[in-house]
């Protein structure tokens, strides 16, 4: 039989699946890489350490047909084109160094150009400031672009150049960089001189389901490069215009299909963004809006201390945080869709003497709740079409007292995977589709239906916490 090896190449490790012909998959094993943190809001990983695990869960695996690799997104990376050594730290998609850059592009008036182009707000969120970066602060950078050998680009290009010799990313990644034009799926010149990126260190574009080369060590063909994201929604299967999946890793992002049009004018704080394309068909759109921080902010408040643990089972027995009064707004690294607001910052609110850990931990786990509920409600005012169907992946849904209080909150059902690893079935879906294998589907995912159990105070408590989000945000202009 066919089998082709999945890997996910996350924010906070690599995971490695091979996956049959007939959808089912086996781990062939995952890895965790460093987080290091340099400085307040720096976040950088090292490319070469990720670049081992990747080559680890390779050799791991044995002999297969084909290799899928799912990435960061807008994570970037800067090399030498002769060694392919990093000449620099990879910058992760949460780091925020470049904020002030972006805040003067602001102030000058360029983000409704940069809109139209690439469909994206000005956010240090998108790797085009970041990329940048290096050539400001790098001086080898400067010194490689004067001699021609500068490499610059996303996580899944650096990876690509160094396992296959193919410089290249593809449609989806380059769709979060700010530098590609979301109509054409090409650089866009104007885009790059914004941004002060030479277009002539980017990789090529591909589509996403197609040839990415060989891998150097074995001839192995890697088929499919895409963001993790756009992974997870087509490993939810969506069909239908206005289908929602949000995946809570440590960021919550939540995608809507859109269809061919790249619906630039989403508006809401929506971004259009690309799904997925397959060689020789037309791009599929989506749009995105994404809660920057999700299981970060339970990962935050369980360092807290013992007493502050999310998955405590005495935690879920108690009453809801909401029901006593007692809010938590995980902006731990500002606001992202609809709000847009970097400055603003978490906060508690309704603390009394009788407060005790629990109750916080908890109601950090409803505030990310809380969010997804104004991510689905901007989807809808932008679409002017109800949602109809959300599900959900990621290690927060393997809490099932989250998702219970989602759909609570959501007053609809969320469909949650059997199969957790959404991302990786979405690789090798793509890849099944690519071989016309996906008529033998025998091993993917089932779903399980939590209904909503609402007791009726929801609306009340999303006003209150909607409250406590535009008081972050007015406290950060202040
Ligand atoms: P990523 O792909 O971004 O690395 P994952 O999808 O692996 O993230 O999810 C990891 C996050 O999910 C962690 O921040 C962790 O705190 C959170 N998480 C995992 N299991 C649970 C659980 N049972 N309850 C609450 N949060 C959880």
């Amino acid at each position: 039989m066919k089998t082709c090896l999945a890997i996910d190449q996350g924010t906070t490790g690599t995971k490695a699946y091979r996956i049959g012909a007939d959808g089912r998959m086996e781990l062939v094993g995952r890895r965790t890489h460093r987080q290091i943190l340099p400085a307040p809001g720096w976040v950088e990983h090292d490319a070469e350490e990720i670049l081992r695990h990747i080559e680890e869960l390779i050799a791991d695996a044995g002999p297969v047909n084909a290799v899928t690799l799912a990435n960061q997104g807008e994570t970037v990376v800067a090399w030498d084109a002769r060694t392919g050594t990093p000449i620099g730290p990879a910058i992760v998609w949460q780091d925020t160094r470049t904020r002030d850059v972006v805040t003067r592009m602001k102030d000058e008036g360029l983000e409704p150009e940069v809109m139209a182009r690439s469909g994206l707000p000005l956010d240090c969120y998108f790797s085009a400031s970041r990329l940048r970066w290096y050539l400001d602060h790098v001086p080898q950078a400067r010194d490689l672009h004067a001699q021609g050998w500068l490499r610059l680009g996303t996580s899944d290009a650096f990876f690509l150049d160094r396992l296959c010799g193919v410089f290249a990313t593809d449609i989806t990644t380059a769709s979060r960089t700010s530098l590609m034009n979301l109509r054409t799926g090409e650089w866009d010149e104007t885009l790059c001189r914004l941004f002060g990126v030479p277009v002539d260190c980017l990789p090529a574009i591909r589509p996403t389901v197609g040839d990415f080369g060989q891998l150097r060590a074995s001839g192995v063909p890697v088929r499919v490069s895409v963001v993790d994201q756009q992974a997870a929604l087509y490993g939810h299967g969506l069909q239908k215009p206005g289908d929602v999946k949000i995946t809570f890793g440590t960021g919550a992002f939540a995608l809507a299909l859109a269809g061919t049009e790249a619906c630039l004018e989403a508006g809401a704080g929506i971004l259009p963004t690309v799904a997925w394309q397959f060689a020789g068909q037309p791009a599929i759109y989506a749009l995105e809006g994404g809660v920057l921080t999700a299981g970060a902010a339970v990962n935050w408040v369980e360092g807290l201390g013992p007493a502050f643990s999310c998955a405590d089972p005495a935690l879920l027995a108690a009453s809801s945080a909401a029901e006593k009064g007692v809010f938590f707004l995980p902006a731990l690294q500002g606001l992202g869709c609809p709000w847009w607001e970097r400055e603003a910052r978490g906060s508690w609110a309704g603390l009394g003497l009788d407060t005790r850990p629990q109750d916080m931990a908890r109601a950090v786990l409803e505030g990310i709740a809380f969010r997804s509920v104004q991510l689905v409600q901007a989807f809808v005012s932008a679409t002017g079409q109800a949602a109809s169907r959300v599900s959900v992946d990621g290690g927060l849904a393997n809490n099932a007292w989250f998702t219970q209080f989602l759909a609570n909150c959501l007053g609809m059902p969320v469909h949650v995977p059997e199969q957790v690893d959404v991302t990786a079935a979405g690789l090798g879906r793509f890849w099944r589709e690519s071989e016309g294998l996906m008529q033998a589907d025998t091993g993917d995912a089932g779903w399980s239906v939590v209904s909503p159990r609402p007791v009726g105070k929801e609306a009340r408590w999303q006003g209150r916490f909607d409250h406590l989000t535009r008081q972050a945000v007015e406290w950060a202009a202040k």
